[in-house]
């Protein structure tokens, strides 16, 4: 096991880490921009080094600072986090030359699955279903475009290759907007990923997010860890998940694990990892493949009881998996709700001073969070401060105990979206499950304030 790692991070993931690393006894090096000198994860570090100015360009996007941070304090492992550069392949790469173990797959792996077209084409090959489509990149040839466009089927949606956190996408209806919308998703993609290829799928009119959580070592053991439920989402951007996901059969969660499972052993990845498909009409189709932790993993580690952080570690440490598929069981319901710094219905960010914070408690609510009383919100980043996590034997449980969670939880100073999640969790249709993803943004139209 590592002495001591890195923790390249912010908020309340920095803190999950920082919490991983003490149950395990590795000591954890937090590192923070001037904007977050009084994070709670910072105050509570052994040791902490400031990486830069509160842009993010310049501390958490920052790779030679941070790497020059691990070699100041001696650190053997960086572990990324979600966002900032969890996903970058080049800084996975620097990380390995420079003599430390990242804490993720290869970055051959992040570079496939970071490209959208090869995932797709990775994904076809290894067996997993995908969501019919051009067959990788579209070609300038505005005739080839309609032909394919007309293959698939209209509604189509055209989508970046390096698209991510719900940007670079566009749906056409008709042919007549095709040609215009595929050069405007090109030339934003250029700008904001720098790569401007894009390739076009059928819009599914109706599906859920549907994910599993895959987990494997360096000895191509791997295992899923059952699914996750994200269909409660806003301009692509989850807002709710629940583990397992309402009304689908274990048999078909198993089938589709299976193949995740296959695609990973087939690829040689390792690290925790996340599948993402969308389910319609019984059918799952792949989407694309997340090669961090992600923001909604605790609603699979309450279900399951695996510590996916401290897995993540132990693995990249050169560890077993330390356990095997028939040992993982799903018990009970969990629901997640991402708590923003934001107001509950115009959706403005709202950073500022928590004057007051009162988080929830008892049986089966867990809550990551790294605000406090007298934190400020640093105006720089994700208006997400912290995540409610609950557990119950069932979904009806699981359901009272967040409607009570939420009932309890105090945030004062700045506005959150608390309310907006208290009226979701009595909606009788959420109540019943398996709503779509269109579903949160139509009752947000309905409930138009
Ligand atoms: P990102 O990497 O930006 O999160 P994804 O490919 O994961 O992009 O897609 C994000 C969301 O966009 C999905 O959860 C879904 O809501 C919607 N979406 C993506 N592809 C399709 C599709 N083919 N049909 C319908 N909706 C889609």
């Amino acid at each position: 096991m590592f002495k001591k790692i890195l923790v390249a991070n912010r908020g309340e993931i920095a803190l999950r880490i920082q919490r991983a690393c003490r149950e395990l006894g590795v000591k954890a090096v937090m590192v923070y921009s001037e904007a977050d000198r009084d994070a709670k994860y910072v105050k509570l570090a052994e040791e902490a080094v400031c990486i830069g100015p509160a842009t993010s360009a310049l501390s958490y996007l920052n790779m030679p600072a941070i790497i020059s941070a691990a070699e100041v304090t001696d650190a053997e492992a960086i572990h990324p986090g979600y966002g900032f550069l969890s996903e970058n392949a080049d800084f996975a790469e620097r990380v390995e030359k420079s003599g430390f173990q990242f804490i993720g797959p290869s970055p051959e792996s992040i570079r496939t699955m970071g490209d959208k077209v090869s995932a797709k084409q990775t994904m076809i090959k290894a067996g997993v279903p995908c969501v019919p489509g051009s067959e990788g990149e579209l070609p300038e040839d505005a005739l080839q475009i309609r032909r394919i466009a007309k293959a698939v089927g209209y509604p189509v949606i055209i989508k970046a290759a390096g698209g991510g956190g719900g940007r670079g996408m566009r749906v056409v209806h008709t042919e007549a907007a095709l040609v215009n919308a595929v050069q405007t998703t090109r030339a934003e993609a250029g700008a904001a990923f720098g790569n401007s290829a894009v390739y076009l799928e059928k819009f599914l009119q109706n599906p859920r997010h549907v994910e599993i959580q895959i987990m494997a070592d360096k000895f191509r053991n791997a295992v899923y860890l059952g699914e996750r439920d994200c269909s409660m989402q806003r301009r692509h951007q989850k807002v709710i998940e629940e583990a397992p996901a309402p009304g689908i059969a274990r048999k078909l969660i198993e089938r589709i694990g299976e193949r995740c499972v296959a695609a990973c052993k087939k690829l040689g990845y390792r690290g925790a990892g996340t599948f993402e498909f969308l389910y319609e009409n019984g059918e799952f189709y792949f989407i694309e493949m997340n090669t961090r932790v992600q923001v909604e993993h605790p609603v699979t580690e309450l279900v399951t009881g695996i510590d996916i952080v401290k897995t993540q570690i132990m693995v990249a440490a050169g560890e077993k998996l330390p356990f095997t598929q028939r040992q993982i069981v799903m018990r009970g319901h969990a629901i997640e709700c991402r708590i923003n710094a934001e107001d509950p219905y115009k959706f403005v960010p709202s950073p500022g001073r928590v004057t007051m914070w009162h988080p929830p408690g008892g049986p089966g609510v867990r809550v990551d969070s790294h605000i406090y009383t007298n934190y400020l919100v640093p105006p720089n980043y994700d208006s997400m401060i912290g995540k409610i996590i609950v557990h119950g034997d069932t979904r009806e449980q699981a359901l009272a105990r967040m409607r009570s969670a939420l009932g309890e939880t105090v945030i004062e100073g700045i506005s959150t979206n608390v309310a907006l999640h208290r009226e979701l969790m009595v909606d009788a249709k959420f109540m019943g499950g398996g709503t779509n993803i269109h579903y949160l943004e139509e009752w947000l139209a309905r409930h138009k304030r």
